[in-house]
């Protein structure tokens, strides 16, 4: 059995068993693993508190050929979202979701790693939970390739500086003029600043943006329905977040 050490994101555990633990990891190097931490119940020493969704974790596993699941030899923890706790958590969750939607089974896929990583460091450090959820969406899309030009107007061309409209069917966003009547998610100007700041700098530095709350909630309107196409579905974890941020 091959010993590998790495650095993770944790990104769910489910039970198994009286004591046993399933763990899905974002490995650095190995991309997703899912593991088996046995007796992670009992055993604090080796798992204590480390198996927290969107915990960054180094951890020790023992990969066999053939098998799908590896073994947890422990985990011990570099940062977590406890640190903050509160809501802090249930965005951890929301983070960790998504990267477990999109992170591909054992192949190294390490930008998204990076972007857990920064995006979790920002959160402890205080960081703005909605400004860094928008963030994290924008470039959880883009490093998929997916998410439409902020720049200019597919159908004329326009720049896009003043506002734009995702327009729910081909899901660009569109300038106003082009844009038919009332469909659509608006994304006022602020909101689209806010998008190109954060295609430039880290997230530990999203706090100097100037950006109101409702442009922000309106960037979430047009997120969600980016990413409800993309999955087919609605993340369980932000519908947790609606109810918390009413
Ligand atoms: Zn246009």
């Amino acid at each position: 059995m091959a010993l590998h050490t790495s650095e993770a994101l944790v990104l769910r555990t489910h039970r198994l068993g009286e004591s046993d633990r399933i763990v899905v990891l974002l490995t650095r190097e190995g991309g997703k693993k899912r593991g088996v931490a046995k007796s992670a119940a009992q055993s604090r020493k080796r798992f204590g508190g480390a198996l927290e969704p969107f915990t960054h974790v180094r951890v020790a596993y023992r990969e066999r050929e053939q098998r799908d699941l590896v073994r947890l030899d422990y985990a011990d923890v570099l940062r977590s979202p406890l640190a903050v706790g509160g809501a802090a958590c249930t965005y951890a969750s929301y983070f960790a979701e998504l990267l477990d939607e999109w992170a591909p089974e054992n192949h190294p896929e390490e930008r998204l790693f990076r972007l857990g990583v920064a995006v979790l460091e920002a959160l402890v450090a205080g960081g703005d939970a909605e400004r860094l959820a928008r963030y994290f969406e924008y470039w959880l899309l883009r490093l998929q390739g997916v998410y439409p030009s902020t720049q200019v107007c597919p159908q004329c061309g326009a720049a896009l500086q003043d506002g734009a409209v995702l327009e729910p069917r081909s899901h660009w966003f569109l300038c106003r003029r082009c844009a038919p009547g009332a469909q659509g998610v608006p994304v006022p100007a602020t909101a689209v600043r806010f998008l190109a700041t954060a295609s430039q700098v880290a997230p530990a530095a999203l706090g100097d943006v100037t950006v109101t709350t409702e442009a922000l909630e309106q960037l979430a309107a047009a997120h969600r329905l980016l990413l409800v196409w993309h999955l087919d579905r609605e993340p369980r974890a932000a519908r947790v977040l609606r109810e918390i941020n009413p």
